[in-house]
């Protein structure tokens, strides 16, 4: 078989895999290219979409799922294999970003794609739960494992068979944060002939989740005694209600009270209604705050912003906005951080990953002044970080999970370069080139 690569190679954005078999063409995952390598998303495919026979998709965030309008758009016909919480998700956060890139009169993944065509493209999907196997042909059978990352985030398992011989392949996906709250732990796999695995924290650790817990609590009673503004930038997928059901805990059990919690993020509210949908998907604490008739994503003070924005701009202080993005990419937070960056009364808590050259990266690296939507902000506000709450695993639980499988060949992705060579030297595996194709 053939294995290439078109994304997501000592970058963490673009992930896209192509695996030909002797009869069988798919790809595991079709996602956009984010931040400076946005116009590759332009390019044209080094492949016939029309030859693709199926896509496997890890999880619905962008870096993964973007490109499906596109694929579609030049003539896959093929299904799309999931869970069910990854297809509900996936349409918003397509329909999303078609209309960031039209509202910033930005170029979408595919000129001619329409609303509708992200809509149609759901029709096309094969919903599967986790431990499920199915037979997709004579030759390829899969199974969907939970990676614990965002809900509905899939570890794959691909048997193919060729010459009568069968090789086991695993894709990790983005693989999750351990303990976690919502979602459940990262599945361990046993065995494996090829693993794909990411490397976003391939040469670091994170800091003891207690650690982060502490920072969260301390920023929010020092909110309140300053009577100031802690501002918290998310993700709409999986920070946002991970940060909601962390203040639903410390609202409830350590009687924070007098100050307003706002929600700015009209994806985030989307996301948070398709969470609840699903609650059979989340792990055994979350389930049992849920039956003994918790709403573990509202608690006392909180208010979601529908659609007038400046209602939490002109709330008394003390409060807290959580507004997306997490990495200061589009969304409401822009408003809040030309409103308040130069206050030092305000807190900005940067709880998600950051990459290289954001506004956030610069941000955490000490610069003080910044450019956010064309405007120069001097910065006065106090910046503090939590990386404990990150949703991907870190050096130590990668290389755990890898050894567990003892593969034969491994593929280190997902990463930026210094992480994935780290990663990859420590555990005997190879960083693989963009558009080049490899031989088994
Ligand atoms: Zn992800």
């Amino acid at each position: 078989m053939n294995i290439s690569f078109f994304g997501a190679c000592r970058e963490v954005t673009g992930s896209c895999i192509l695996i030909e078999t002797e009869n069988t063409k798919f790809l595991v995952d079709c996602g956009m290219f984010q931040g400076k390598s946005y116009y590759k998303n332009l390019d044209n495919f080094p492949f016939n979409p029309e030859e693709i026979d199926f896509v496997l998709l890890t999880h619905a965030h962008l870096d993964h799922c973007g490109r499906l309008p596109k694929i579609f758009m030049d003539g896959f016909q093929g299904r799309i294999y999931s869970t069910k919480p990854t297809k509900d998700l996936t349409e918003i956060i397509l329909l999303d970003a078609f209309n960031i890139a039209k509202r910033e009169k930005k170029p979408f993944v595919h000129p001619l794609c329409k609303e509708k065509d992200i809509n149609n493209l759901m029709n096309f999907f094969t919903c599967l739960n986790y431990g499920e196997e199915r037979e997709i042909n004579d030759c390829i059978k899969i199974r969907l494992r939970d990676a614990g990352h965002i809900l509905g985030s899939s570890i794959f398992e691909v048997w193919v068979k060729e010459e009568g011989i069968t090789k086991k392949m695993v894709f990790s996906g983005d693989l999750g944060n351990h303990p976690n709250p919502i979602v459940n732990d990262p599945e361990f796999i046993n065995d494996a002939d090829i693993l794909f695995v990411e490397s976003t924290y391939g040469n670091r650790l994170h800091e003891p989740k207690e650690q982060g817990e502490k920072i969260l609590i301390d920023k929010v009673k020092e909110t309140i005694n300053k009577k100031g503004v802690l501002l918290i930038p998310v993700f709409a997928l999986e920070r946002t209600q991970e940060i909601l059901y962390r203040l639903n805990n410390l609202f409830e059990n350590e009687n924070i009270q007098g100050v307003l919690v706002f929600l700015d993020s009209p994806l985030a509210l989307k996301a948070t209604q398709i969470y609840k949908k699903y609650f059979s998907f989340f792990d055994k604490e979350a389930k049992e705050l849920i039956n003994s008739g918790d709403d573990i994503f509202d608690f006392n003070g909180f208010e979601i912003i529908r659609n007038n924005s400046s209602k939490a701009m002109e709330s008394d202080n003390p409060k807290i906005i959580i507004a997306g993005s997490g990495m200061f990419t589009g969304g409401k937070i822009g408003k809040y951080l030309k409103r308040y960056l130069g206050n030092p009364l305000a807190n900005l808590l940067i709880v998600s990953f950051q990459i290289d050259g954001s506004i956030g990266r610069r941000m955490i690296n000490g610069e003080k002044k910044i450019n956010v939507e064309g405007k120069k902000l001097e910065i006065r506000a106090d910046i503090s970080t939590i990386f404990s709450f990150s949703s991907h695993a870190d050096y130590a639980m990668l290389l755990e999970w890898t050894k567990k499988m003892s593969p034969k060949k491994i593929f280190v992705i997902h990463g930026e370069e210094d992480a994935s060579i780290y990663f990859a030297n420590a555990i005997g595996g190879i960083v693989p080139k963009i558009n080049t194709i490899y031989n088994f």
